[in-house]
């Protein structure tokens, strides 16, 4: 090896971080005497069997120079929310963050509520949830033992044929981001956490066997292929990415449709094909120091449907009263009153790893917010045609090498773009009827609210450490 590779590539390494992986069981025993929900789509879908485990998978993240320590964990379920994460966090307290995202898994139980036997009862069995808690902690707690020294590289791959988008605009995040872990000690695989942006559905709404859907399929693919542990996080899900009608094929060329097991393999494996792209690809990153800026915020509840919900306990969230300051959450609401309007509390965090730039968001968002592409010119029958856009994810972090995670925290439902709201008639693009999207949103100021939430948080890390 010439002495000018050699210069070249000590030049390119980056600064060590220790990382550790681990994963724990979350599937939910069906033995038990208990009715087990299913979420996603609509309500009362009991689960008859197990296809294949649920899991909560953790990555821990040290600076052994400044001896801190973050969490990332992602749970193969519809969305664990921030109330449960609280509780998470309790037993994680010598941690600088703890981020506890879900894949948005629609063929796991309910532990959101609206997915019960009935709209009129909730789905959640409590006792599942604090399963989901211990595991998680249990989770971490070993990727924490797991830690060794490592380099980090940082690498991307796109496919737009591996989405499906059922909304207008048309607009795709067809990237998919790889951070790859190598020892320090021996130059060997350590992990891999995968960021990919597709609705884990393609199981369809008549699947009564609890399956982590395709992200299963897709990290087994590349554990087999790497004999590392793979972490897999989903990023941004609305506007509304799904897996494709036309394109996954089996191994003999043949179509396949969705809503089967067989389908759910051959996609999950079309993704790890894209993920093994993105690790070919990866080039070295600095991930030390960490700089953390999360901050709780309200948003005012507005969709009616979630307001019937919370009067029937079937969504159980306690809340502050809403004041139209979206950082003052120091006001706490209990139950149902009418006087007041109800704020939910969640959370937006900005993490700068070194040259990584993560941003932490509790729901899906739209594609339009993460890379600026809000329908323009403005449609003019939409419900709020004046409204400002939005400024954008990729606009807000401060460096080209990023991650987001969706569901961060949280599952607030759909992050639309304000100016694409359109619940009224007349609708855009012509349309006789409204887009699905707006029913599963808490509301039309969620986007704005949580971009500036965002921005407050990039500049909050601005200066600070
Ligand atoms: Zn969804």
């Amino acid at each position: 090896m010439h002495t000018a590779y050699l210069l070249a590539l000590l030049a390119v390494a980056s600064e060590p971080v220790d990382v550790g992986f681990a994963q724990a069981d979350i599937t939910p025993d069906l033995t038990a005497g208990k009715d087990v929900w299913v979420a996603g789509y609509g309500p009362g879908r009991k689960a008859t069997g197990v296809h294949d485990p649920l899991v909560a998978r953790a990555v821990v993240l040290r600076d052994a120079k400044a001896k801190d320590k973050l969490a990332l964990v992602c749970v193969d379920l519809v969305g664990l929310q921030y109330p449960v994460v609280l509780k998470i966090r309790e037993q994680l307290a010598d941690f600088r963050y703890v981020m506890v995202s879900s894949t948005h898994n629609h063929e796991g139980p309910d532990v959101v509520g609206i997915w019960g036997a009935t709209p009129l009862v909730s789905g959640v069995d409590p006792d599942y949830l604090k399963l989901v808690a211990e595991r998680c902690v249990k989770a971490v707690r070993q990727a924490e033992a797991n830690l060794v020294a490592a380099e980090a590289s940082y690498g991307t791959a796109a496919d737009e044929k591996l989405l499906g988008d059922s909304r207008q605009p048309i607009v795709y995040d067809d990237v998919l981001r790889a951070l790859v872990f190598r020892r320090r000690d021996n130059g060997k695989l350590a992990g891999i956490l995968v960021q990919w942006n597709c609705h884990p559905e393609s199981m369809g709404s008549r699947n009564t066997l609890i399956s982590a859907d395709f992200p299963g399929p897709t990290v087994e693919a590349l554990t087999k292929k790497y004999g590392v542990p793979v972490a897999y996080f989903t990023g941004t899900v609305g506007g509304l990415l799904a897996p494709p009608d036309h394109g996954v094929h089996d191994d003999n060329g043949r179509e396949l449709r969705d809503g089967n097991f067989e389908y759910m393999e051959a996609y999950g494996r079309a993704v790890a094909r894209l993920a093994e792209k993105a690790i070919d690809s990866a080039e070295p990153i600095t991930l030390t120091p960490f700089a953390v800026s999360a901050k709780p915020i309200a948003v005012p509840l507005e969709n009616p449907v979630y307001k019937t919900a919370r009067m029937l306990g079937v969504l159980k969230r306690d809340g502050v009263v809403w004041t139209g300051d979206f950082e003052q959450t120091d006001q706490p609401l209990t139950g149902s009153d009418p006087e007041k309007q109800y704020g939910l509390v969640t959370e937006v965090a900005y993490l700068r790893l070194g040259e990584l730039h993560v941003a932490c968001i509790p729901g899906e968002i739209y594609p339009e917010l993460i890379y600026g592409k809000i329908q323009e010119p403005v449609e003019p029958a939409v419900d709020f045609p004046d409204a400002p856009k939005e400024k954008s994810v990729v606009e807000l972090l401060p460096g080209k090498k990023t991650v987001w995670f969706g569901l961060a925290n949280d599952e607030i439902g759909y992050i639309i773009p304000k100016r694409q709201w359109d619940q009224k008639p007349p609708f855009a693009y012509g349309r006789t009827k409204s887009q699905y999207g707006e029913i599963n949103s808490v509301g039309p100021d969620v986007a704005p609210i949580l971009m500036q939430a965002l921005e407050n948080r990039v500049r909050a890390t601005a200066s600070a450490r």
